[in-house]
């Protein structure tokens, strides 16, 4: 047991991980590192994480039997994304510990839940309101008025179930897309810049944060994270205690990603979390003392965390689609370090690998 009461699983152990997709390879590939193995509950035998693993479960993530096998190999469980049933995170947490607990999944499974949940903390977050019909959304354009974005409350990801809304548009071809599912409508906040801190929170409370990365998208999808973030010490400060704020409400377990604008004048709005290791952190690989999947897999099995600290300028690129194509200019690179996923097709928009590399100090 460690000091606070968690059992501290050892290294040797059976770590299982619900998602097959890169971020499940990455922890695995961490958790390997530091002699754990690792046995990963997803339907296809071809994913990325499932290539790496010592154990494949093969089912759906509500297939009780599958669930019931994979909590049988295992001494503690995670997940790499969010977008699991709420019962079946439920059903491991009967036998096995689960982290980062159900709470936080519920928390971001839901836009609706996960703005008030961050505005009862003091935090800001963008003007929003729940949408449920025509009327509500013609309500809510009145209250925040426009621009602003409609969301899906569920399901939404790099930019998907998402529909911007510009002032004197009309409105009735855009809820067309909507009517039925539920949503929220957003203000659209006018920032400098996005940026996202990631905590790593252990089970006796105590939290470490790695500095924050300044991201840039393409067609919503993240296209390059830079660290440092060129914002002021004071902007990275509040950033990183609204990132630990979020944790702690959370009673949080595990990595966690925090999504925030930046304004001119430096006051951050946070947009949203992930309940995981989180693709902005990628750069921890080659950037930090301890990377943010290592970091992860600590926390889970009650080992210390380790240090974060930036080992210098560094920039992660997304490969994204055919991206992956210029193999020999990311081979060639001195200061680059390519990481691919194992994925055979390179689907547009499907993220394939990416590459870190560490940039001259002081950062051009
Ligand atoms: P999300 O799916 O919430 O992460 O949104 C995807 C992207 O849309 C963000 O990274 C922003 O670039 C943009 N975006 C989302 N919400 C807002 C907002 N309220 N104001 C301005 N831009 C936004």
């Amino acid at each position: 047991m460690t000091a606070n009461g968690p059992p501290l699983i050892l290294p040797g152990k059976m770590i299982g991980i619900i998602g097959g997709g890169q971020l499940g390879r990455m922890l695995i590939l961490a958790a390997a590192r530091l002699g754990y193995r690792s046995c990963v509950l997803c339907p296809d035998p071809g994913a990325p994480a499932v290539q790496v693993a010592t154990q494949h479960v093969a089912g759906d993530y509500t297939d009780v039997e599958a669930i019931t096998a994979f909590t049988d190999c295992i001494e503690v469980a995670t997940y790499e994304f969010e977008n699991i049933p709420a019962e079946t995170v439920a059903q491991i947490a009967r036998t096995k510990p689960i982290a980062p607990a159900v709470k936080a999944l519920e928390v971001a499974q839901d836009r609706l839940i996960e703005k008030q949940f961050i505005q009862n903390l003091g935090i800001e977050v963008a003007p929003f309101q729940d949408i449920a019909s025509l009327p509500d959304l013609k309500q809510a354009l009145e209250t925040i008025g426009a621009p602003g974005i409609i969301k899906t409350r569920r399901f939404g990801y790099d930019g998907k179930g998402q529909r911007a809304v510009k002032p004197d548009q009309s409105i009735e071809d855009i809820w067309a897309d909507f009517d039925g599912i539920p949503a929220i409508y957003e203000g659209f906040v006018d920032f400098a810049c996005e940026i996202s801190v990631m905590v790593v929170r252990d089970h006796s409370g105590h939290t470490v944060t790695y500095p924050p990365g300044i991201n840039e998208h393409r067609n919503h999808i993240l296209y390059r994270t830079t660290v440092p973030a060129k914002i002021d010490a004071t902007t990275a400060d509040v950033a990183a205690t609204a990132a630990q704020k979020v944790a702690e409400a959370l009673s949080y377990v595990g990595t966690l990603g925090v999504e925030m604008f930046v304004r001119a004048d430096g006051s951050l709005v946070v947009n949203e979390i992930a309940p995981r290791v989180h693709n902005s952190g990628h750069w921890t690989l080659e950037g930090a003392q301890t990377d943010q999947f290592e970091n992860h897999i600590r926390a889970i099995t009650g080992l210390p965390l380790g240090d974060t600290r930036l080992l210098g300028p560094t920039q992660m690129m997304n490969l994204i689609g055919e991206d992956v194509c210029s193999l020999d200019a990311y081979l060639s690179d001195p200061s680059a370090t390519l990481h691919l996923y194992g994925k055979d097709e390179p689907r547009a928009g499907r993220k394939m690998g990416h590459v870190t590399r560490r940039l001259k100090w002081p950062q051009a």
